[in-house]
């Protein structure tokens, strides 16, 4: 089968990666290179978790998706998943994090409830007195998401696809490129991310905005890839310790101000105030650590901040991928694997993952589809979505409202045809740790491993 992808982000690229290793004869079309800054699949890390509140699905998904990075991972050689773990910061004994607990005991997904004085135990400093506990998913962690979005597309021309540069639309059935070459296959398919609405407007509602990422400099006790993600889902805050010398992260997942796909990505900053206060009093170590940089990237939000996957109304070999909505690069490879399933079964995807409008008036985040978070409008007030439930509204004005102004620095571009290269090979130990199949890595030992290595 012919399959031509448009789009090389985490759903194009593990498309292609997903056609090539089938045996299918893959057409992957990217006007930028794998990992670039400007794609939503850009950037250093994204979280990897399983919580999803009661969602099964998602839930679900997500640990199929463990499972699909990791076969990536020994295909390629390369070390995608760092599994620090990751710890939810709950406020509340019945909450999306009770509900999350129960959903993945359900599931037979590793989780664990730990006290805040346990939890002060995984972090260099803490202070969690205002936490009702806190969920913690030892085979949490993150990806790292360059280097991810380059391997499935290295993986894809080593199983025999071949990329092509250059910016594309549709005509019908076939695909278009700006010099007006004609590229057509048995399957189309548009993965697009932000720009699919430009795309597909009638097929397609998104709304895309400017996010910022924040790094600080922590010091030695904070460069480490052992401490855990941390999200402090009610306040919208959330971060990961200094991973591969990229700084210390963290920011806002307050939903920012609306920016076009083909707009610069701003160069200033309008978050470090708030993130600078929630650091001061949950990590007070990072109180005065220096900013090093701030990056942007966007979101592409559906209204109810699930992913789409849906053939074309009017032309059935045309299949449109995307929505990622905050959550959405780690569900690359399993979303790849349901697509490519649907498409040989001549079948579709369930309702929930539908072109069109969408019905509810949720924001998407990088926590969870099923919260809704504060926005945030160009000039740096908040305005909240009009529709949401009492909990929302309540949730929203806990956090109450926060303004800035905007900055950034251009980051390094990455090259498609260096994709081939692995930079960073597996260590010989984590290779040993992978064939023993991952044993379950507990809060107990986490914490005699640190206490020895403090004591070193
Ligand atoms: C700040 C931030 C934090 C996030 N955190 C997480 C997280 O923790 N966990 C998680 O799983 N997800 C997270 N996400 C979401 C996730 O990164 C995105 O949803 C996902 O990467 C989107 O992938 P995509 O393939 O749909 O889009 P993209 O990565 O944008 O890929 C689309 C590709 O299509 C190409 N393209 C577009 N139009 C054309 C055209 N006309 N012709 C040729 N090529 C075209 C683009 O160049 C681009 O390479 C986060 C996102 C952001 C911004």
């Amino acid at each position: 089968m012919e399959v031509v992808i448009v789009g090389a982000g985490t759903f194009g690229g593990s498309l292609a990666w997903w056609f090539a290793r089938s045996g299918d004869d893959v057409t992957l079309v990217d006007q930028f290179e794998p990992g670039d800054a400007r794609a939503s699949s850009g950037g250093e890390t994204r979280f990897y978790r399983c919580a999803h509140g009661p969602d099964t699905e998602y839930t679900a998904m997500a640990r199929r998706a463990r499972t699909l990075w990791h076969e990536l991972e020994e295909e390629s050689g390369e070390e995608l998943i760092v599994q620090c773990g990751f710890a939810w910061f709950a406020h509340r004994a019945d909450g999306w994090e009770a509900a999350s607990e129960r959903t993945l005991v359900a599931e037979g997904i590793p989780v664990e409830r730990l006290d805040s004085s346990s939890a002060a135990q995984l972090y260099p400093s803490f202070g969690g007195d205002d936490l009702a506990f806190v969920l913690y998913e030892p085979d949490g962690g993150v990806l790292r998401a360059e280097r991810s979005m380059k391997t499935l597309t290295a993986q894809a021309v080593s199983h025999g696809a071949r990329i092509v540069r250059g910016r594309a639309g549709p005509d019908g059935a076939t695909v278009v490129l700006e010099d007006s070459t004609r590229i057509q296959g048995d399957v189309v398919i548009w993965a697009c991310g932000p720009w699919l609405p430009k795309l597909f407007p009638d097929l397609v509602s998104l709304r895309v905005t400017q996010q910022e990422v924040l790094f600080f400099d922590g010091g030695p006790a904070w460069r480490t890839s052992d401490i855990p993600v941390w999200v402090d889902y009610e306040q919208a805050r959330c971060g990961t310790a200094d991973i591969d010398e990229a700084g210390v992260k963290a920011f806002t997942d307050d939903e920012g101000p609306e920016l076009d796909a083909d707009a610069e990505l701003p160069t200033t900053t309008r978050t470090e105030a708030d993130v600078r206060a929630y650091l001061r009093r949950r990590f007070p170590s990072l109180a005065e650590a220096p900013l090093l940089r701030t990056r942007s990237c966007r979101y592409e939000l559906t209204a109810d901040t699930r992913l789409i996957g849906a053939p074309h109304p009017e032309h059935p070999s045309v299949w449109i991928v995307g929505g990622g909505s905050g959550h959405g690069l780690k569900l690359g490879p399993p979303m790849a694997e349901r697509v490519a399933t649907a498409i040989a079964s001549a079948a579709t995807l369930p309702a929930g993952f539908a072109l069109g409008q969408r019905s509810g008036s949720e924001s998407a985040s990088v926590l969870s589809p099923e919260r809704t978070i504060r926005r945030v409008d160009p000039v740096g007030g908040a305005k909240r979505d009009g529709d949401q439930s009492e909990e929302h509204r309540h949730r929203a004005s806990q956090r109450g409202d926060r303004g800035g102004g905007l900055v950034e620095r251009e980051r390094d571009r990455c090259s498609l045809m260096s994709c081939g290269q692995p930079r960073h090979r597996r260590s010989r130990h984590a290779r040993a740790r992978r064939r023993r199949g991952h044993p379950r890595r507990g809060v107990l030992r986490r914490l005699l491993r640190r206490s020895r290595g403090r004591r070193r």
